[in-house]
């Protein structure tokens, strides 16, 4: 038998056309072997059991979207109609009979059926005036079927039209991998230690890969998916602790090992309301990494509201008390203002220099910013993405933090850590929480810290869903809040009329919003309005000058306006659960009751009134974040495009939590008793961390 290897070009294992290879490459990336065999099923039909005709159909609704399989005799068989010619059957299995059509390729089966024999039909059925109907249905007869039948299970593969064209639909794949595996028989490398197949009872490599191809039976083939997910996760986890420990031990920190004047006098004197202990728990957490003299990476969570700034201004002074300035990086330029102005009181108040630059400072304030930053004597530096440019330098930058996180990409962390010899300490700190599995991956490399508790006397946002139709109830709702003298935000979607003209759009909105409340000032604030204007509108709001903020979603993160106890978010089925949390987070920022709306048409789509119904029914950002990653799927979510984490083969990040925790606990406890992977049981990981392929796929190494 020829060498197989991960490597070896499809063309050297098969004579398939040419053509069809080169699609298998173009339409799904398939071009090795290696390739190949990690192309899982993401479904199975089972060819283990039949349905009784007669229970076809009793939930028609599911009935028809499923392949399934009925054994029976071939009763009667006529060939009528023309053009279309089709040919005709009926199957009948004791408790019901149904009918099988072909359109095409009569001839052929009507020489390979005979009636009175047993035969099993595979097929989709659907139902035409009480009779069920298959449509070109696979038909074997039955005592073949018994002895060709190799697996339970038939996976279907991911497809395209294309390739389904060329006769490789997601069966047809299924059926060329499987060949494959039988003519070749490769052998494949165990990868993982046996010491964590016998702990977590694992099935070997081998059987797992044979398995998920050509399962023998259910049980089994839920072992072989467990066994991939469990190693996939295994290196994953691996790979990301590796890099924390490097981290931790290469990389040298800065040590704050001072809890100065300026903490204690703004602690003692100028904060005006006591920390949350979460807050503090965290504050201890950040300080005690800032000391260590280790490099501090840690991710900060916490719900909306749940008040990290305050947090991330207390660790700029642990820095700053020992003689290093600090950086606080925003998505927007909105939210950068946002931040200085709420920062510069508490600095100011204790004497610390703040300076806030984005892409819209004047070249004469910049050039000022940048030789304060240069000498020192800027404390602080607040701004956008125009901090991460070359021409910024600073003196002893200390501590960096990035808030919104999920915003802001993996590159654009790194060319912080270049500002300065020995890199900053690093806080990054996200919008809104993270679903477990995700954070986990996304950040597995990182400490977290989590800000678990909303400050005192916060009463939870009332949510409501109402229907655009009932515009007149949705605004009274505002008018009431707006009497008792609060404010109100009303959101849109979108700018401009977009080229579907179903969306609300915000000027029109504007318009309408001001016909009906015409004792109340309304500001508004979109992506089209020049900075100046921007900062005007937003002032106003601030200052209690306008009561209305009619706004896009540049509104979305961090705007700090505790005043505000009403938020109306137009076609809120445009938006996705994170967001929505996001925006309802701009309410519910003092202790008065504070309400959320969401405008929806009556039409929606399911996934859009799940939506709805998760915002009604929870202010929980963590589970609001699990719901999330169910409906939209590890992909959508911001952050991951770059991560990796959506091409993850045989683990889902939607359901694999449980196996994710194991396999992390395992990896950690090995690293911990034996970095360098040098225990003979160990060699496995040592071998498939060096093999070429790492990153990839780890488990295609064949002899
Ligand atoms: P987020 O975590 O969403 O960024 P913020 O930091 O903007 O939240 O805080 C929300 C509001 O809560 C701010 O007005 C902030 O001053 C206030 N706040 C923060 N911590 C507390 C606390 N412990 N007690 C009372 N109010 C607090
Ligand atoms: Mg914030």
């Amino acid at each position: 038998m020829a060498h197989i290897s991960p490597n070896t070009p499809l063309h050297q294992l098969t004579k398939t056309k040419p053509e069809r290879l080169r699609a298998l490459e173009r339409e799904l990336g398939l071009k090795t072997w290696g390739d190949l065999i990690a192309h899982l099923p993401h479904r199975y039909i089972d060819r283990s059991s039949f349905t009784k005709i007669s229970d076809i159909g009793q939930n028609s609704s599911t009935d028809e979207q499923k392949d399934i399989q009925v054994v029976g005799s071939i009763v009667r068989m006529q060939e009528v109609g023309v053009r279309p010619r089709r040919l005709e059957a009926y199957i009948d299995d004791g408790t019901g009979s149904a009918k099988l059509v072909w359109f095409k390729g009569a001839q052929w089966i009507k020489k390979m059926i005979t009636t009175g024999e047993k035969y099993v039909v595979f097929g989709r059925p659907n139902f035409f005036h009480g009779q069920t109907n298959f449509a070109h249905p696979e038909v074997e007869r039955l005592s073949l079927f018994r002895t060709k039948q190799k697996s339970a299970m038939l996976g279907v593969y991911p497809s395209t039209e294309l390739l389904t064209k060329m006769g490789l639909d997601g069966k047809k794949i299924g059926t060329f991998i499987q060949n494959l595996l039988f003519r070749h028989k490769p052998a494949f490398v165990e990868t993982l230690p046996i010491s964590l197949l016998q702990k977590n009872d694992l099935l070997p490599l081998q059987d797992a890969i044979y398995q998920v191809h050509a399962p023998t039976d259910k049980e089994i083939l839920q072992r072989a998916w467990h066994r991939l997910k469990y190693e996939e996760l295994f290196y994953m986890q691996l790979r990301l602790l590796l890099r924390k420990k490097r981290n931790n031990e290469h990389i040298a920190g800065f040590v704050f090992g001072n809890v100065g004047h300026y903490f204690h006098t703004f602690y003692e004197k100028h904060l005006s309301f006591p920390l949350t202990s979460a807050q503090k728990r965290v504050i201890r957490e950040i300080r005690y990494d800032m000391q260590s003299g280790r490099h501090m990476n840690r991710l900060l969570q916490g719900d909306v509201g749940s008040g990290k700034t305050i947090v991330a201004f207390m660790c700029m002074l642990l820095a700053i008390d020992n003689g290093y300035q600090s950086t606080l990086i925003a998505p927007t330029e909105v939210l950068a203002k946002q931040h200085f102005h709420s920062l510069r009181e508490w600095a100011e108040a204790i004497g610390i220099h703040i300076a806030l630059l984005t892409g819209s400072t004047k070249a004469k304030r910049r050039t000022e910013i940048h030789a304060g930053l240069q000498g020192g004597i800027t404390h602080i530096i607040i701004g956008t993405h125009a901090i991460l440019e070359e021409t910024v330098r600073f003196a002893r930058l200390g501590l960096a933090i990035v808030d919104e996180q999920h915003r802001f990409g993996v590159a654009q962390r790194s060319r912080l850590w270049k500002k300065s010899q020995t890199p900053p300490h690093m806080l990054v700190m996200t919008a809104t929480p993270i679903p477990r599995t995700l954070a986990m991956s996304l950040y597995g490399d990182l400490d977290v810290s989590v800000i678990d508790e909303l400050p005192k006397g916060r009463k939870p946002i009332k949510t409501m869903h109402m229907y655009e139709e009932n515009r007149k109830r949705v605004y009274d709702t505002i008018h009431r809040e707006l009497k008792k003298g609060r404010q109100a935000y009303i959101i849109y979607p979108l700018i401009e009329e977009s080229e579907t003209l179903d969306f609300e759009n915000i000027e029109k909105g504007y318009e309408v919003v001001q016909q009906y409340f015409t004792d109340y000032t309304i500001a508004t604030v979109h992506g089209r309005l020049p900075v100046e204007e921007k900062d005007e509108q937003m002032k106003r709001f601030e200052e209690g000058k306008a009561h209305i903020m009619v706004a896009t979603t540049v509104i979305e993160v961090g705007v700090n306006i505790p005043n505000a106890s009403i938020i109306l978010i137009e076609s809120a089925q445009r938006f996705g659960l994170s967001q929505l949390h996001q925006l309802r987070g701009r309410v519910g920022r003092s202790d008065h009751q504070s309400y959320c709306l969401l405008s929806t048409p009556y039409q929606l789509s399911a996934d859009g009134r799940v939506r709805m119904q998760t915002m009604v029914e929870t202010t929980d950002g963590f589970k609001i974040a699990d719901v999330d990653l169910k409906l939209r799927g590890p992909g959508e979510i911001e952050g991951t495009q770059q991560s990796g984490v959506i091409n993850l083969k045989a683990a889902d990040l939607r359901t694999d939590y449980a196996v994710m925790s194991i396999a992390r606990n395992d990896a950690q406890e090995i690293l911990d008793l034996d970095p360098k992977f040098e225990q003979e049981t160990h060699l496995p990981i040592r071998h498939t961390l060096n093999s070429k392929h790492e990153g990839k796929f780890t488990w295609s190494m064949i002899s």
